[in-house]
This record gives C-alpha cells, sequence and structure tokens, in this order.
C-alpha cells in the first residue's frame, strides 16, 4: 500500500502513452480525425490494453490514436500539461515524464525541437497550477538509428536547461546499447542525467552495456538482471536502481504474471527499485494500482513496497536540497 506520509513519486511514465481518451475525441473532433468510435465507452477497447490480447505488438498498436492526435504543438502542450494534472489527481508529489520528439513528431510531420519546447510549456504551466513538481526525460528511438538518434538528440540538447534525463527505448534487441556511446558521451558532457530501457526484451549483457558503454544510473525495467548474480550484486553495490512497471511488462508479455516477476527476486537480493506506470494511458492503470495491486501480488511485502517508495524519492533526478523539501511536504501532508 502507497504510505501517505511520505512522498509518492512515478519517474518512468511515458507523457505520449499518458493520453485522456476524452483529449483523443476533443483533438481528432477538431481536426477532422477518423476514429473507431466517437465516444469514450466506444475508444477505449481501441487504446486501453485488454488482457485477452498481450504481446508487444498489441501494445506497440494501441499507441496508434495516441500519435494520430498529435497534430501541432498545442496538442503536445495540451497532452503534456494533462499528464500534470493527472498527476495531481493520482496524489503523486514528483513525476518524471519521458518523450521521444521524433516518436511524437513523426506523424504530423512537425519540428522535433518545436515538440520539446511544446511538451516543457506544458508541463511548466501544469507545476505552476498543481504544485506537483516534474521533470522531463528525453528519450532516443534507438528504432529510427544512430543517425537520426543525434538529430532526436539536438532538439533534445536544445533545450538542454528543461531536460533533466536522457533515456534509450524501443527495440532493445536490434539496436544495442553499444551503438548509442556517442550520444550518450553528448548527453553526460551536457550534464544530464543518464537512464535507459535494458533487461526487458533483451538479457543481463543489455543491462552491463547499458551502464558500462552509457553511463546509465539508473535502469529501466532490467528485470532481467536476475539472470546473472554478478550484475545483481554490481546494482546492489553501486546503488543503481531498477524502475520497475509491473502491468507494462504483463501487457507486453514480457513476464507471464505478477507472481513470476523477477523484482521480487531482486528486492529480497538488496536492489533498489522503484514502482512506475510506464504507460498508464494504454495500461488504464494509475499508481494506486501497482502500489497496492501489482506489488503485493508480485509478492512484495508491506516493508519491501515502503521502503521503494523511499528509493524512487532517493532515485529522482533531483538535487538533494529538493529531496529534503518533497520529503517534508510528505510529513507535513500526514
Ligand atoms: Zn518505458
Amino acid at each position: 500500500m502507497i504510505d501517505p506520509t511520505l512522498p509518492l513519486c512515478d519517474l518512468h511514465r511515458h507523457l505520449d502513452g499518458s493520453i485522456r481518451l476524452q483529449t483523443i475525441l476533443d483533438i481528432a473532433g477538431q481536426h477532422g480525425i477518423q476514429l473507431p468510435a466517437n465516444d469514450i465507452e466506444g475508444l477505449a477497447p481501441h487504446v486501453h490494453i485488454d488482457s485477452s490480447e498481450p504481446g508487444l505488438m498489441a501494445f506497440i498498436a494501441r499507441f496508434k490514436y495516441l500519435i494520430e492526435i498529435l497534430v501541432d504543438a498545442d496538442a503536445c502542450k495540451r497532452v503534456a500539461y494533462e499528464n500534470i494534472v493527472d498527476a495531481k489527481h493520482e496524489g503523486i508529489d514528483y513525476v518524471e515524464l519521458r518523450f521521444s520528439p521524433w516518436f511524437m513528431a513523426q506523424r504530423h510531420g512537425l519540428d522535433p525541437l518545436e515538440v520539446v519546447e511544446a511538451c516543457l510549456d506544458g508541463i511548466r504551466t501544469g507545476e505552476r497550477e498543481t504544485g506537483v513538481r516534474a521533470n522531463a526525460i528525453g528519450i532516443l528511438s534507438r528504432t529510427y538509428g544512430v543517425e537520426t538518434c543525434h538529430q532526436e538528440l539536438d532538439a533534445i540538447l536544445a533545450c538542454r536547461d528543461g531536460i533533466v534525463a536522457v533515456d534509450l527505448a524501443g527495440d532493445e534487441t536490434g539496436y544495442p546499447a553499444n551503438l548509442f556511446v556517442e550520444h550518450f558521451k553528448r548527453v553526460r558532457d551536457a550534464g544530464l542525467h543518464v537512464t535507459i530501457h535494458a533487461g526487458e526484451a533483451d538479457g543481463s549483457h543489455s543491462v552491463w552495456s547499458s551502464i558500462n558503454d552509457l553511463g546509465a544510473e539508473r535502469i529501466g525495467h532490467g528485470f532481467r538482471s536476475i539472470e546473472d548474480p554478478v550484475l545483481v550484486e554490481h546494482l546492489m553495490k553501486q546503488g543503481i536502481g531498477l524502475e520497475c512497471c509491473p502491468t507494462s511488462n504483463l501487457h507486453i508479455s514480457a513476464v507471464g504474471a505478477y507472481k513470476e516477476h523477477p523484482i521480487k527476486s531482486l528486492a529480497d537480493h538488496g536492489v533498489k527499485f522503484c514502482l512506475n506506470t510506464d504507460d498508464p494511458g494504454i495500461s488504464a492503470i494509475d499508481i494506486a494500482h501497482e502500489y497496492n495491486t501489482a506489488a503485493p501480488a508480485m509478492g512484495l511485502s508491506a516493508k519491501q513496497i515502503r521502503q521503494s517508495q523511499l528509493d524512487a524519492l532517493d532515485m529522482a533526478f533531483l538535487g538533494s536540497g529538493d529531496k529534503i523539501a518533497l520529503r517534508s511536504t510528505g510529513i507535513n501532508e500526514a
């Protein structure tokens, strides 16, 4: 269960995987975009994952209508802003929202730099209005290849002051981390943090490469680290935390059932982790679901769940002063 005396963080949430059904309907209506249904009830089965149809391809197909409505900078700003308002409704104190400007720009031929600026604008407006603390993480979509990722990074680094970290996402097996050594040297030289999607579709060697070749300070998912005891020891000793997104892992069939999720064993070995939603607009979940339903179903003890809530704050890409301030906010609210 969520401990209300501690700050609640979500460090792994894709901004473009978290779009309201009503927003899809609104923007599609304004721009004459055809949808398979014109009300929330009819649209939901086309956007939300139905557990009877899991798998990576089914999951990716769900992005179709989310990306379809990113018609201009205003749409990107609205989606980013609503992410913060929704985080507030979920009781989240601090959220890190990540997005690939290239992926968001592609469908309607937008300028990736304009996408970054619009998302940051929406996030800052949301922060001011709600009091939720937020940071943005730029994603390089490895599936587009090495050259395009340099261009995507150009757009991210042009807005360096509004971005806290850079991530690598997409086809982990086809585009291994070591193809992106130069990109992440640029990221680190710019003074940004590094988190990498790894150890989800591919094995422990992908996690090693993300740490050793790219300088990952945190790992997105990373549950296949369990395949290598030396890596488990390394994660534990170096304090490299895993961003665990339990329901998302089930929805792409990377894990068969909550009770089979390796995070329980990793936690028992002392590896730091936090609980996150990944793409809540597709998985149709909120952060409370991951804490109150998924975490106990994975076999995590109440103590481990509470520790993960503390570790989320520890893993956050925030300065120590900000972490102390957030911690005291949680205490005051209790
Ligand atoms: Zn993710």
